[in-house]
C-alpha cells in the first residue's frame, strides 16, 4: 500500500500565504493555515490591520495576480475597483516637483481597499480544490524530525500537530520563526533594522467633488530631509476615497478628521486638502507606526530542510514605497520557477528558494531603505555607495520631469516592471549627466493644468 506524502503547508493567509499556496497547489495538494477566522467578504479582520491604509499594486504585482487568477483584474474593477492608466490617472509630486503625464508606454493599476483586493484572491483559492483551509488556528512552533535536519510540520495551539512536506512561513511582520528556531535549539538568522519612524494615518471620504485634472490618484511627497510630511489620496471601490497622510523622521500625524484636513492642506501642495473641502467622513482616521524596513537573512541561515520564509516574515518594508504585495508575488514567481525545475522533494528546493527570495528582495530593500536613510535621525547602517547612488537618482527624478523616456524608465522601475539595472542605460547615464545638480522644490507647488 502506498502513503500520499504530506501537504505542503502554508502558515499566514494574507497576500504572501494566499500567493504561495497557488503556487505549491500545481504540485501538490495545500493546507493553508490562518490564526483569523476568514470573513467571506471583505471584511475587517485582527491580522490585516494595515488594511485601513492606502494600498498600491504595483504594475508587476497587478500582472502576476491576473497570471495566476486570469480575469482577476476584470473582476476586480467589475465589483467597483478602479482602473488607472499611469499615464494620466496619477499625480505625482515628486521631490523637483510635478511628473508631467506619459504619452506612451504608462503603466496601469487598480486600485481597491486592501480587504476586497484580499476577499478576491481568496474567494479564487477557496474554489480551488487543491487548497485546504484550516483558519481561526494559530500556529506555535516547528516540529522536526529527531536530528533538527529537516522539518515535519508545525505544532498548532491546539495541541495539535500539522504533518507536511514543506513549510512556509508567511506569517507577516509579527513571524515568530526566529523563536520557534531559537526554541527548537537552532539559530535565528541574521536580522537589520532600518527605521525612519515613518507613521500612517488614513481615513475614507466620500469627496465633493471629483479629483482635478482627471487624477484618481493623488501623491504629495516629502522631499527629506528637509521635507517630512507628505500625503497620497486614491479612489476606492464603492465610489469612496481614501486620503493617507505620510509623516517621517517622528513628525506627528494627524489623528483626526479635523487635523487630517488642515495637514494636507499645509504640505508641499494643498491639492489634498482643497479634494477634501466638503469631503464626507465615512470613518474614523487610523493611525500606525508598524512601519520599520526590516530583513531576516534566511537565506544566510542554516535552516532546517524544508522551510522557506516569504513576504514580511522575511522581508518588510517601509510601506511608503508600496512594495509589500508585489515583492511577495515576485517570490511566489521565484518559487513557481524553481518547482518547474525540481521536485518538491528535493532537499535542495528550500534553501534555492529561500536564496532566490533574498535575491528578489534585494532591490526593494535598497531602494527604500537607501531613500529611508535621507531622513534625519533614520537608523541603520547605509550600504556602500549610497550617497553616490542618491545623487545619481536624485539627477534622474529631476530629468524625468522634462524628459519622458527618463519619466517612464524610472517609474517602470519604481513599479518593479523593469530590472534596476536599466537605470543605468547609456541613455539615462547621459540624461543624469546632462541634468547636473538641482535644488529640490520645497514648496508651495502649484498644482499643474494638464490638458
Ligand atoms: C500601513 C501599511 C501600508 C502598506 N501599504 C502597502 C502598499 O501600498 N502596497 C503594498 O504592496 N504593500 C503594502 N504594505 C505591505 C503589505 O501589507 C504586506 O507586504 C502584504 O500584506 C504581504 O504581507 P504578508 O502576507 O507577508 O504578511 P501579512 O499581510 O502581515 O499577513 C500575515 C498573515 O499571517 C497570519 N498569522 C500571523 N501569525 C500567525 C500564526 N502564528 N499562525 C497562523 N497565522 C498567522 C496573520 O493573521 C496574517 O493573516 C503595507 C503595510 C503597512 C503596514
Amino acid at each position: 500500500m502506498t502513503t500520499s506524502p504530506p501537504p505542503f503547508l502554508v502558515v499566514g493567509g494574507s497576500m504572501a500565504g494566499m500567493l504561495a499556496a497557488r503556487v505549491l497547489a500545481d504540485h501538490g495538494p495545500v493546507t493553508l493555515v490562518e490564526r483569523d477566522p476568514l470573513p467571506e467578504q471583505a471584511d475587517a479582520r485582527r491580522g490585516l490591520p494595515q488594511a485601513p491604509h492606502l494600498h498600491a499594486l504595483l504594475a508587476r504585482g497587478l500582472g502576476l495576480l491576473e497570471h495566476w487568477f486570469p480575469g482577476l483584474r476584470g473582476e476586480l474593477i467589475r465589483d467597483g475597483a478602479v482602473l488607472v492608466d499611469g499615464g494620466k490617472h496619477v499625480g505625482w509630486l515628486g521631490p523637483y516637483g510635478w511628473n508631467p503625464p506619459l504619452r506612451r508606454g504608462a503603466l496601469e493599476s487598480v486600485w481597491a481597499t486592501r480587504d476586497f483586493l484580499d476577499a478576491h484572491v481568496r474567494a479564487r483559492l477557496r474554489r480551488d480544490a487543491r487548497i485546504r483551509w484550516v483558519d481561526d488556528l494559530r500556529v506555535e512552533g516547528l516540529v522536526l524530525d529527531p536530528s533538527r535536519r529537516a522539518v515535519r510540520g508545525v505544532r498548532a495551539r491546539d495541541g495539535s500537530i500539522l504533518d507536511a512536506r514543506l513549510v512556509v512561513d508567511a506569517t507577516g511582520r509579527g513571524s515568530k520563526l526566529p523563536d520557534w528556531l531559537r526554541d527548537a535549539g537552532l539559530a535565528a538568522p541574521h536580522e537589520i533594522e532600518v527605521d525612519a519612524r515613518t507613521v500612517y494615518s488614513s481615513a475614507m471620504v466620500r469627496l465633493a467633488r471629483p479629483l482635478p485634472n482627471g487624477w484618481k490618484v493623488i501623491f504629495v511627497l516629502g522631499a527629506p530631509p528637509k521635507v517630512l510630511r507628505g500625503a497620497a489620496m486614491s479612489e476606492v471601490e464603492g465610489g469612496r476615497a481614501m486620503v493617507t497622510a505620510l509623516a517621517v523622521g517622528g513628525e506627528p500625524c494627524p489623528e483626526d478628521a479635523k487635523a487630517m484636513a488642515s495637514y494636507t492642506s499645509q504640505l508641499r501642495s494643498s491639492v489634498i486638502g482643497d479634494a477634501l473641502q466638503g469631503a464626507e467622513w465615512l470613518g474614523p482616521v487610523r493611525t500606525t507606526r508598524s512601519t520599520t524596513n526590516r530583513r531576516r537573512y534566511y537565506e544566510r541561515a542554516s535552516l532546517p530542510a524544508g522551510l522557506v520564509v516569504m513576504g514580511d516574515a522575511l522581508c518588510a518594508f517601509n510601506p511608503i514605497y508600496g512594495q509589500g504585495m508585489t515583492v511577495a508575488a515576485m517570490e511566489a514567481e521565484a518559487l513557481a520557477d524553481l518547482l518547474g525545475r525540481m521536485p518538491p522533494d528535493d532537499p535542495r528546493l528550500a534553501p534555492r528558494a529561500n536564496r532566490g527570495f533574498g535575491k528578489v528582495a534585494e532591490f526593494p530593500w535598497v531602494a527604500a531603505t537607501g531613500s529611508d536613510l535621507r531622513v534625519p535621525g533614520t537608523r541603520g547602517e547605509p550600504p556602500p555607495g549610497l550617497a553616490l547612488a542618491q545623487g545619481y537618482m536624485d539627477r534622474l527624478f529631476a530629468a524625468a520631469l522634462t524628459d519622458e523616456e527618463v519619466n517612464r524608465r524610472t517609474t517602470r522601475v519604481l513599479n518593479l516592471a523593469a530590472h534596476p539595472l536599466s537605470l543605468y542605460a547609456p541613455r539615462m547615464l547621459w540624461a543624469a549627466l546632462r541634468q547636473g545638480t538641482t535644488e529640490m522644490v520645497l514648496g508651495p507647488v502649484n498644482v499643474p493644468v494638464v490638458s
